[in-house]
Parts: C-alpha cells; sequence; structure tokens
C-alpha cells in the first residue's frame, strides 16, 4: 500500500456544473481508488501558470492510501478527466480537470524502529519514476505554489529529494494565490 498525493485543478466548467463542482465530484470518484478516507486540502483560486487569455483556476490537494501500481492510477486519474470532459487544447491551456500525481511514497507508520529522522524516511521511501508516461515526483511541484500550499496541508513535513517543502514554501512567493474554501469544500 502506498500513499498518494494528487493535485486537482479546474478552469472550465461542463455540462454538469462549474470548477468547485468538478473538484467536488473528482474527489467522489477518488474514492473509488482510494483504501479508507481521503484527506483535502483546502480549496485555492490560483492565476494562470502558462498563457494568460485564460480564467483563474481553482486547486486543490489530496491524499489518500491505495494499492493501485502508480501508472494503474494515472490511467485511472485519465479516465476521470475524460469523464469531466477533458480536451487537450494547448500545453497549460483552460482545462475542465487536471488531475496529477504528485508524490506518491509509502506511508511510514513510526520512526521508534530505525535511527532515522520521519523526515530521513519519508525522503527515503517516496517512489522516483521516470518514463515516457510518467515522472514522480511531478516534475513542477516546487515551482508551483498552487501545489506546494496544499501539499503542506496535508504533510508539512513533505520533502523533494533535498528540498523542504515548508521552506521552499517559506522562500517563494504566494502572489496570485488564496484560500476561497475551508476543509469542508469537498462535502
Ligand atoms: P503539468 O504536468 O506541467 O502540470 P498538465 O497537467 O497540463 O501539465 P497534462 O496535459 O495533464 O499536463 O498531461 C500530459 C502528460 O503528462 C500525461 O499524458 C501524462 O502521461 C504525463 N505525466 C507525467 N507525469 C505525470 C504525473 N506525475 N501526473 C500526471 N500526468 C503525468
Ligand atoms: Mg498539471
Ligand atoms: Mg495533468
Amino acid at each position: 500500500m502506498m500513499r498518494a498525493f494528487i493535485g486537482l485543478g479546474s478552469n472550465l466548467a461542463n455540462e454538469s456544473g462549474d470548477s468547485r463542482q468538478i473538484l467536488r465530484d473528482a474527489i467522489h470518484a477518488l474514492q473509488a481508488l482510494a483504501i479508507g478516507e481521503i484527506r483535502v486540502s483546502s480549496l485555492y483560486s490560483s492565476s494562470p501558470m502558462g498563457p494568460q487569455d485564460q480564467p483563474d483556476y481553482i486547486n486543490a490537494a489530496a491524499m489518500f492510501n491505495t494499492d493501485l501500481t502508480p501508472h494503474e492510477l494515472l490511467d485511472q486519474l485519465q479516465s476521470i478527466e475524460q469523464d469531466a470532459g477533458r480536451v487537450r487544447l494547448r500545453r497549460w491551456g483552460e482545462r475542465t480537470l487536471d488531475l496529477d500525481i504528485l508524490i506518491m511514497d509509502h506511508a511510514v507508520q513510526n520512526s521508534i524502529d530505525t535511527n532515522e529522522s520521519p523526515a530521513d524516511q519519508s525522503k527515503s521511501s517516496m517512489l522516483k519514476i521516470h518514463d515516457e508516461r510518467l515522472i514522480l515526483p511531478h516534475i513542477g511541484i516546487l515551482d508551483r505554489a498552487f501545489v506546494v500550499q496544499p501539499l503542506l496541508e496535508l504533510d508539512a513535513d513533505l520533502r523533494i529529494n533535498e528540498f523542504s517543502l515548508a521552506q521552499c514554501a517559506a522562500a517563494s512567493t504566494k502572489d496570485g494565490i488564496h484560500i476561497i474554501d475551508g476543509l469542508a469544500w469537498a462535502n
């Protein structure tokens, strides 16, 4: 069993609702992939990253345990994107739903049995993949405040290689992102 952190984003409505409804529906769809409860971050609004002639995004992150392999999880996420009417028009362009696997790691039970600190353990247990379909950890994490901030809500000890997400967040600007709803948005 692994722990999966998923980044969610939307800046287009579909026939069943607005971006907020699309992310809410996505969380419910993710439940079928999870073992146990899904934890969600607050809901954020962010300025677009690529082309600027598109609406602002809403973003969140979710965390759950799963028995799916990383590639099986990617298949499932892409199928949920398709169900939400995702069309790829241009790189980093407008979309009804983006679901990215940000991080997968082995859930650390406790640190009593080893001399490693919890941070060292999470570093060593983090999955690294680099193939034509999947890159883990997701390549854009540290550059994107709309990813770092929700991730930190889910686990403040997360590290990407030698970088602590908390230190990265403290050093970087949060311009363009703000919380628009607390943890109950997905209910
Ligand atoms: P970015 O990945 O920079 O956030 P994007 O989410 O807009 O951009 P997509 O069009 O959603 O990009 O996906 C393009 C391809 O990225 C997918 O077909 C998928 O195979 C690949 N990919 C690589 N690593 C990941 C990952 N960690 N999570 C999701 N997709 C990934
Ligand atoms: Mg993305
Ligand atoms: Mg994507």
